[in-house]
């Protein structure tokens, strides 16, 4: 049994669905003794575990050490939703931020990652019962549609599928009249995201990365010919270290806890429903409202049950049908044919890390000691590509084979006191606000 503190990645330790219905995690064992190999990386997310697998694909000996279980931070406990895009960040501001050439081609990039998983999932024979119908962006407004109608274009000309809904087709999707059209991603879906990172641990280590659970890093130092992580009970020396903890308070590295702020996200699953939801999603894609703040909307998934993030309030322990309350509401005034009480049956949080920038970003603050984090609630075709970029880019030694450039690790203003007057007084007024 785990200590709250020696999960890594959350804090509320609530039940979550995909705990109960994930295929199991390989066997691991913590670390004892001391070892060595070339790359230690700290954090068995998606980004830790994409870099292991693409590392020993690669032939180069890894060595990954998890503080808790696989998944135990937002790799786990999310939303399982994957498209190509960046959450917060639009092409325009990409465009300005990179220069029109490399924000190009990191679309291109992402694009491709996010075709690439569904081909990751059947290689490595990963049951995590991934859905390729696509996602919806649906919108109310024509100034939204305008809007994600422009995204869209980018990423279209990035190499993604797009389709373009029309009203009139919109019901065929989302049975209401309530939205105006929206754009369909077509090279997203979703998939158990525990389940994910459970196969991606399997193929990694069946590749030949070792991987240590219930092993927190304490501690790194720079060593003559490299570096050595200390963890309660052994020690791992290492050409080159790739620090992966996301959101997590833990991180041993204080520069890197410092470098972003810490969002919490609640997620809910109710019981399954008779029809699995087609009364409301007929096609069964799920959609995402991007005229509401919270980006209300919903996913069934195989057994039927509606998964969705909202907003989180002050209790750290709801009753799943408290934690729902409030979103269910807005819910049903755009769906009213969606049942009263559609039985709550889970509800838990997760963190997210948001770097200043909105985007992930990558760090050397001393050679050989890499620092990736934060996707801004994006995450799982990112953590995918970044994992696999600087896996590359430390097989190779070229730094310039990551799109988005090595960037000064820079405390983010204020993260602490932030994130936490964001968490426990921003977020839950804004759910007051939006689920009104
Ligand atoms: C509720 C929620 C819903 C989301 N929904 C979606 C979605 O639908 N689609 C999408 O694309 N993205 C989504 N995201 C974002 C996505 O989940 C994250 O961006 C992504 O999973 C981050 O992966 P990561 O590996 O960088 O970090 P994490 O998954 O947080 O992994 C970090 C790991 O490091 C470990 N760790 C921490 N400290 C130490 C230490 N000292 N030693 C060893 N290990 C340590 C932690 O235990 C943890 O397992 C969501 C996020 C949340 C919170």
């Amino acid at each position: 049994m785990l200590t709250k503190k020696q999960t890594g990645g959350d804090t509320s330790n609530l039940p979550t669905l995909w705990q109960q219905t994930a295929s199991p995690s390989p066997k691991t064992t913590p670390l004892g003794g001391d070892s060595s190999t070339d790359i230690a990386i700290i954090g068995g997310g998606l980004s830790g575990l994409s870099a292991a697998l693409h590392l020993s694909e690669a032939a180069i000996p890894s060595l990954l050490l998890e503080a808790g279980r696989i998944g135990d931070g937002a790799s786990g406990a999310n939303t399982g939703w994957w498209v190509p895009g960046l959450a917060l960040l639009d092409a325009a501001t990409l465009d300005a931020r990179l220069g029109p050439e490399r924000a190009d081609a990191l679309r291109v990039e992402l694009a491709a990652s996010a075709r690439s998983i569904p081909e990751l999932v059947r290689r490595h024979r990963v049951m995590c019962d991934l859905s390729t119908r696509g996602v919806l962006y649906a919108a109310s407004t024509p100034k939204t549609l305008a809007k994600i109608s422009r995204e869209a274009e980018r990423w279209a000309a990035a190499g993604s599928a797009i389709d373009v809904v029309g009203q009139a087709a919109m019901p065929g999707h989302l049975a209401t009249d309530h939205y105006i059209g929206g754009v369909l991603y077509a090279d997203g879906g979703t998939l158990n995201p525990l389940a994910f990172c459970n196969g991606l641990a399997a193929a990694a280590i069946a590749q030949g990365a070792l991987i240590h659970t219930c092993s927190p890093a304490i501690g790194i130092a720079r060593e003559r010919d490299g570096w050595r992580v200390d963890t309660a009970r052994g020690s791992v020396r290492a050409r080159a270290v790739l620090l992966a903890t996301g959101a997590s308070p833990q991180s041993p590295w204080p520069a890197a806890r410092n470098a972003r702020y810490r969002l919490k996200i609640a997620m809910v699953a109710s019981a399954p429903f008779a029809d699995h939801g087609r009364s409301i999603l007929p096609s069964g894609v799920p959609f995402t409202d991007m005229d509401s703040f919270d980006t209300l909307g919903g996913a069934f998934d195989p057994a039927g049950r509606l998964v969705m993030s909202i907003l989180p309030g002050t209790s750290t322990r709801p009753r799943p049908a408290d934690l729902a309350a409030p979103y269910w509401r807005k819910f049903r005034q755009i769906f009213p044919q969606a049942p009263a009480d559609p039985g709550w049956e889970f509800g838990w949080f997760g963190h997210e890390a948001v770097p200043p920038g909105r985007m992930a970003s990558i760090h050397e603050p001393e050679p050989g000691l890499f620092v990736l984090q934060g996707y801004a609630g994006n995450g799982i075709n990112q953590a995918i590509h970044f994992g696999r970029a600087i896996a590359r880019s430390m097989a190779s030694g070229d730094r310039d084979a990551i799109e988005i450039g090595l960037t000064p690790l820079r405390p983010a203003r204020g993260a602490t006191i932030a994130s936490a007057l964001a968490n426990r007084l921003l977020l839950p007024l804004a759910r007051t606000l939006v689920y009104r």
